[in-house]
């Protein structure tokens, strides 16, 4: 059985690792889609799709995750009626949807797709919007993420980049709790 499991994973963190493995434990075969692929460069979604690939690869691999997977980045599409057909076209067959998104969860009911919501594990530092904000206030984030994630985000200059985005956004930076 095949299991897709969807996240923006902005970045991929400690949390997404144990949901895939745990995931493992039920399916087969599963596929990690890259939600918002074609959007980069803003403070909800700093990271490309391919650089979010990178991250996701390289952690599996060094987690020794040698189940089959498939990593498939997924654009958004403006029609949510829709999304569930678009999503099908760009992935291989699969029988459970994973998700925490009450609108995922929704479109792929309709499509009578077996929806399951998967455990969440510290939420309170595995949280990609908690690592971003950490990130952009210069706070420990190092721990939440697997070490090739840092070394990725480190290949790209990704804490420089989020710092001149949050800059753009709001000049003032001693207030950005509230920008991401
Ligand atoms: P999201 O709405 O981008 O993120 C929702 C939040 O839920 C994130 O903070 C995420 O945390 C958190 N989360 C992660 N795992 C969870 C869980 N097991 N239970 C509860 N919350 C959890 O949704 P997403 O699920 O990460 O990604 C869905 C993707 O589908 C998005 O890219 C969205 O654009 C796409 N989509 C597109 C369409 C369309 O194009 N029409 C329609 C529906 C969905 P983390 O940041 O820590 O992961």
């Amino acid at each position: 059985m095949r299991g897709l499991l969807v996240g923006r994973y902005q970045p991929f963190h400690n949390g997404h690792l144990k949901i895939v493995t745990q995931i493992l434990e039920e399916v087969d075969e599963i596929i990690i889609g890259i939600g918002s692929a074609q959007v980069s460069h803003t403070l909800e979604n700093p990271f490309t799709a391919g650089e979010r690939v990178m991250m996701i690869s390289k952690s599996l691999a060094k987690a020794e995750i040698t189940y089959p997977y498939y990593i498939i980045p997924i654009p958004d599409l403006g029609r949510n009626a829709l999304w569930v057909a678009h999503v099908e076209t760009l992935t291989p067959p699969f029988e459970i949807v994973y998700s925490g998104n009450s609108l995922v969860q929704r479109l792929f009911k309709e499509k009578d797709y077996n929806v399951k919501t998967p455990p969440l594990y510290n939420r309170m530092d595995y949280s990609g919007t908690e690592i971003r904000k950490r990130m952009l206030l210069d706070k420990e984030w190092k721990d939440f993420v697997p070490k090739e994630v840092i070394e990725v985000i480190e290949e790209i200059d990704g804490i420089s980049r989020l710092k001149e985005i949050a800059k753009e956004a709001s000049p003032d930076l001693t207030d950005q709790s509230g920008v991401i």
